[in-house]
């Protein structure tokens, strides 16, 4: 048995000024070929994978080809996905015959020739193996998807939680692969699209309509003859052609099943779709306040606005102004990308005060520099941390400045560190010191769950802003939920 092993899966933000390069892909881990195999053991659903295929009682025979992961960011330089899907089929070329290829996808990245990456990739992919190598591909459920990808791959299989279990996902859709290569199932599926968009507010699966909407995709999965039923709320800052939100059902061999389960499961999201609206957003000054007020434990203000795992640049200074303005009598921890003022607090050294314009570079629409007089506090030149199923993750130059309580980490660039505890530890802070944490993201908490005892979602504005009506949506399909008056969802 004979399985080729790829990923090429980035989010694309068309709201965010930032564009995505080889450099953002190099900065999560790009890897080829045999090194693939190397460093993904535990990581991302290629590490699932990996783990169901150890489980095999026969000898299988991986040809890995590309890892190619970037975080959420701005579209994608045409030259970039040339480059690795280019990769990618000279592998595929090379290593025909084939039994199946494990093409690990996000669904929502879009480039600046094709706003519908994964569909270009798996229609090229399809054109170098033809119709009888079985493509499976793992996914964001954040995806979105389209005809495209449907007719290009065998099976697509998308996270089932809010944060994701990458490891998980791959898991599932490598036991779907091997089922199928054995002949002991025979993966047939239909879809719903669901002419909606809704904010990230209620994006978590662990409570309100995406729970009870995830729920029931689970309860199908015990039914006779389901094989998966993946719910995809797309990212709600990706302005396609065929945006909105979809649903994709496999069943054994029972088409009619899988379309009557879709169905189902696209009219249950319509009828909740006035719930994910609902919003417990707070205004900037009264977050910082509230928090400042809070009894005790750590309170994560989420930077909603300037989410970087979902493509913002990290740089918007709204609530670090706030926190500025109201200068807690506790410690308060924020994160801010800006290389600019890095290379001036590298330049001062430990122990000195500065004077700088902190941010609002790249977000500059929705937020301004700010001007600080800081210490410089402790400086960083480079760590390489181990962020578990995340992957090996090189937080380059950091610098901590002190304002009062309020202790402002630099980052020279947007990582999969910027919301998680080593960003502060790592230059000597005690996070369980801290009265507050800034984190940008609106869903990914989950890495400060021990001290943290609530979170305040800050309705800042920003590329990741809930408030998707302010948008200048262009590509759309109309009409769309809520931005437009519909009966239905068919
Ligand atoms: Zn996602």
């Amino acid at each position: 048995m004979r399985i080729a092993i790829a990923e090429i899966a980035q989010e694309t933000d068309s709201f965010s000024p930032l564009v995505t390069d080889l450099s953002d892909f190099e900065t999560y881990g790009l890897f080829y070929g045999a090194e693939v195999i190397k460093r993904m053991q535990g990581v991302g659903p290629i590490g699932g994978m990996l783990e169901v295929v150890a489980e095999q009682n026969e000898p299988v025979e991986l040809v890995p080809i590309v890892r190619a992961w970037a975080s959420a960011g701005g579209t994608i330089k045409a030259e970039t996905i040339e480059l690795l899907l280019g990769r990618l089929l000279s592998g595929l070329r090379e290593a025909l015959p084939l039994d199946a290829i494990f093409l690990s996808l996000h669904g929502a990245a879009s480039s600046e020739f094709d706003d519908d990456v994964e569909g270009y990739v798996l229609e090229a992919v399809r054109g170098v193996v033809g119709d009888d190598v079985p493509i499976v591909c793992p996914l964001d459920h954040h995806a979105n998807v389209t005809k495209r990808m449907l007719r290009c791959a065998n099976v697509l299989v998308a996270h089932e939680t809010q944060p994701h279990d990458p490891p998980a996902t791959g898991r599932k859709a490598a036991r779907m692969m091997f089922g199928m290569l054995h002949g002991t199932i025979r993966p047939t599926k239909a879809w719903g699209k669901i002419p909606m968009i809704t904010p990230q507010d209620q994006f978590l699966t662990s409570q309100g309509p995406m729970k009870e909407w995830f729920d029931l995709a689970r309860e199908m999965e015990r039914r006779d003859k389901v094989l998966d039923v993946s719910p995809c709320p797309m990212q709600p800052w990706l302005d396609v052609a065929e945006g909105g939100w979809s649903v994709i059902v496999h069943t054994n061999d029972d088409e009619a099943l899988a379309q009557s389960l879709a169905d189902e499961m696209a009219e249950k999201a319509w009828e909740l779709r006035e719930q994910f609206w609902m919003s417990e957003r707070v205004a900037p000054a009264l977050a910082v306040r509230q928090a400042m007020e809070a009894e005790s434990g750590l309170i994560i203000l989420s930077d909603t606005g300037d989410s970087v795992y979902g493509g913002a640049p990290g740089d918007n200074t709204v609530v670090l102004r706030e926190l500025l303005h109201q200068q807690p009598t506790d410690i308060a921890l924020v994160p801010i990308i800006d290389p600019e003022a890095l290379g001036a607090a590298m330049t001062a050294g430990v122990g000195s005060t500065i004077n700088i314009e902190l941010g609002g570079k790249v977000d500059n629409f929705f937020s301004q520099p700010v001007g600080v007089t800081a210490k410089v506090a402790a400086t960083s030149n480079g760590v390489t941390v181990n962020l578990a199923d995340r992957g090996i993750c090189d937080l380059r130059r950091t610098a901590l400045l002190e304002v009062g309580n309020v202790k402002i980490v630099v980052l020279d660039h947007r990582s999969f560190a910027i919301n998680h505890p080593v960003l502060y530890m790592h230059l000597g802070l005690d996070v369980s010191a801290a009265k507050m944490v800034v984190l940008k993201t609106a869903s990914n908490f989950q890495f400060f769950r021990q001290w943290s005892k609530a979170v305040i979602r800050v309705d800042s504005p920003g590329m990741t802003q809930s408030d998707l009506t302010a948008f200048d949506w262009k590509h759309l399909p109309r009409p769309i939920y809520p931005l437009d008056a519909l009966e239905g969802w068919r």
